[in-house]
């Protein structure tokens, strides 16, 4: 069975400069290497769910002038890129910095995805049917989220709400969500906006699913996720792997869970974590996110 998804969110040009430690404040660095590559939650994640194998629709907004290389990437992964409307803005960019650790630090800027429009976001959640999947970040206006979420969830599809960044105010919280994904940090700030006190992932994954009304996925690096679904708190192991490169793991496990959502969840999940931890074992964004194939291979 193929899935269909749909992203609304970011599309990026990321720079990454590997160094040997990130920079402290006031402090210059050099950088050993600089790479170009597309990038942006949205895309990272539309990229996952098609390499995953689902049939998937990006939309978005790119620069005019500068945002042609961006979607023909997206089309070249088989990404449908008719709703990607081009903006007046500069296309989104972000600077990626990466230590020898495999740790990171990453400034967004960003441009055409502040920018989306109403209109083509609109058209393509409504056009959504029952068990088709609508994916949100949080790189774009809280209100763009919110209209694709209450227009996809009309039409009867899954809402998935990855909330990364982090939300800031309670403004920023979507409505309509089936599935949230966060990752610690974010748990713990969507718990605080929805008025509780953080008392660590497990406890906070059941009450935010009993605050909002959703099922919860909290991921949590190397040791995996933790699944809340319809009250009862499953944890779902990643494979022991050596990190390169961090970037885009989350991203990755969104996508490919987003492609797997017609299975159990806990399958789903187990999928999702073996292609994040395979993304971790490669440098970049978009380049690290594995095919089917090879997450097929690591379920074998
Ligand atoms: P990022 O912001 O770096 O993209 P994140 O904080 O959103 O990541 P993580 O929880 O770090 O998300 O990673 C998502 C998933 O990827 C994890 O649930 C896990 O399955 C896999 N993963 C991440 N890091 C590792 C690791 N070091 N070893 C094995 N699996 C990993």
């Amino acid at each position: 069975m193929t899935a269909r998804v749909t992203v609304v969110g970011s599309v990026n040009a990321d720079t990454s400069l590997r160094l040997a430690a990130l920079p402290r404040p006031g402090e210059t660095v050099l950088a050993r290497e600089a790479s170009a590559s597309l990038g942006g939650k949205g895309a990272n994640q539309a990229v996952a769910a098609a390499r995953a194998g689902a049939h998937v629709t990006m939309v978005g907004a790119v620069g005019r002038e500068d945002g042609e290389p961006l979607a023909q990437a997206l089309a070249a992964e088989g990404i449908d890129t008719g709703l990607l409307t081009r903006s007046e803005r500069a296309s989104g960019r972000a600077l990626v910095l990466l230590d020898d650790d495999g740790e990171n630090s990453i400034i967004v800027v960003p441009g055409a995805n502040a920018a989306l429009d109403d209109a083509a976001v609109r058209q393509a959640c409504a056009d959504l049917s029952p068990g088709d999947v609508l994916v949100l970040q949080h790189e774009i206006p809280a209100a763009t989220s919110r209209l694709a979420a209450a227009t996809a969830s009309a039409a009867g599809a899954t809402v998935i709400w990855n909330a990364a960044p982090a939300p800031a105010h309670a403004a920023d919280l979507v409505e309509h969500v089936d599935l949230l994904v966060v990752n610690e940090h974010e748990l713990d700030a969507v718990a605080r906006l929805v008025g509780l006190r953080p008392a660590g992932p497990e406890a906070d994954v059941a009450a935010v699913a009993a605050r909002l009304g959703t099922d919860v996925v909290c991921t949590l690096g190397a040791a995996g996720a933790l699944v809340h679904r319809d009250g009862a708190l499953v944890r779902v192991p990643a494979p022991v792997v050596t990190a390169v490169d961090t970037t885009a793991a989350g991203d990755t496990f969104v996508g490919y869970l987003a492609a797997s959502w017609h299975l159990p969840l806990a399958d789903a999940v187990r999928r999702a974590a073996l292609a994040g931890a395979l993304a971790v074992t490669r440098q970049g964004a978009a380049t690290s996110i594995p095919t089917r194939a090879e997450v097929e291979l690591g379920l074998a």
